[in-house]
């Protein structure tokens, strides 16, 4: 393996302390001083209570993309509300959607929706117990199966997300860009690291060390139970490993959103298939050639971010003597039934500016 050779090079380096490369040819000698460290400092997490395989697997789709601590009370929630795979399975897509809403990346809550009925209908609700089993899951990839694999199951699999890369990448000095295919070499790096005893303590302990202790700027090296094995330690380039993937520049967008509201009602449309939040209710946005109309009244300007894009949302309520036509992607709704649709987060926010205004 191309990274071995990366670690041998530096294994005779003396840094602020004698250094021993880190080896992927030796996985406990980064084991045992890292699960000691995660038996004193590991995180409370509410989903880490057991190794129940539905928990870990929620857990983990609601982690893609989402800070932890916001995932926390999101995470407590779905399953008060959905206790085990076959509750979330008998849902409907609205409760499912309704009670994601606020995490963002609504496919993400299909997809968890969808492999749950695969899960009750195709494995009697027992979640597969290997990685490659799992992948045939709607919605799981490599790093949640792995997830799952290891720390439900005891397989000895990797993991790579953005924790893990980092602490991966510094500890053997891998100094290619990273992200996406370049990973490759990474991956390697963590399934030869990754032990056959208590691999998914492992896991989960490599992800704690690069969220405490080395973290993006300022890693706090003195702490790390590893730093005697840190290549980008031993050879000074903390600050440069791993290599800062290209940004991709914001794109500005401006639209607006036209409340059309009758009484106390309002209309509201579903997003189409393919669109940002398929699926989600909104309120209808003005074509790029509507003019406000006069009488329009304007009720807020609000931002927004999707991906790279940064938008920013007029917003006016147009009052009409008479409702229009509504169907399948269109309702006129009472403002007040607003609360049980699952919305897009722009249309929440200005759901609450209608129900504050009156
Ligand atoms: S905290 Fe420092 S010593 Fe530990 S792995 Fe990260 S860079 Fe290396």
């Amino acid at each position: 393996m191309a990274l071995q050779g990366a670690a041998a090079k530096h294994r005779s380096i003396r840094g602020p302390k004698a250094t021993r490369a880190a080896d992927p040819a030796k996985p406990m000698a980064i084991a045992r001083p890292l699960l000691a460290w995660y038996r004193r400092h590991r995180r409370d997490l509410p989903w880490r209570m057991n190794r129940d395989p539905y928990r870990v697997w929620v857990s983990e789709i609601m982690l893609q993309q989402t800070q932890v601590e916001r995932v926390k009370d999101f995470f407590v929630r779905f399953i008060d509300r959905f206790p085990a795979v076959e509750s979330l399975a008998a849902a409907s897509e609205r409760q499912v959607l309704r009670l994601w809403e606020g995490l963002g990346y609504y496919r993400r809550a299909r997809q968890l929706h969808a492999a749950a009925k695969r899960v009750v209908a195709d494995h009697a609700g027992s979640f597969p117990d290997t990685a490659a089993a799992l992948r045939e899951l709607p919605g799981i990839g490599r790093y949640t199966a792995g997830a799952i694999a290891s720390i439900a199951f005891g397989r000895r699999e990797p993991i790579l997300e953005a924790n893990s890369r980092r602490v991966f990448a510094r500890l053997v000095g891998h100094d290619r860009p990273v992200g996406g295919a370049a990973d490759e070499p990474l991956w390697q790096v963590a399934a030869a690291f990754v032990p056959v005893r208590d691999p998914g303590l492992f896991n989960q302990a490599i992800m704690d060390l690069g969220a405490i202790i080395c973290t993006p700027t300022q890693p706090q090296c003195d702490r790390c139970p590893l730093a005697g094995l840190c290549v980008a330690r031993a050879t000074g380039r903390i600050a440069e490993i791993p290599a800062p993937t290209p940004r991709r520049a914001a794109t500005l967008v401006r639209e607006t959103a036209v409340v059309i509201r009758q009484g106390d009602r309002v209309l509201v449309e579903r997003r189409p298939a393919g669109a940002w939040w398929e699926g989600l209710w909104d309120f209808p946005l003005a074509a790029a050639d509507d003019k406000v109309a006069r009488g329009d009244r304007r009720l807020a300007s609000i931002s927004y971010t999707v991906t790279h894009h940064r938008i920013t949302r007029r917003v006016v309520v147009r009052r009409v003597a008479t409702a229009p036509p509504a169907g399948r992607t269109k309702r006129f709704v009472a403002i007040a039934e607003l609360d049980r649709l699952a919305m897009t987060a722009p249309g929440r926010r200005i759901a609450r500016l209608l129900d504050a205004n009156g």
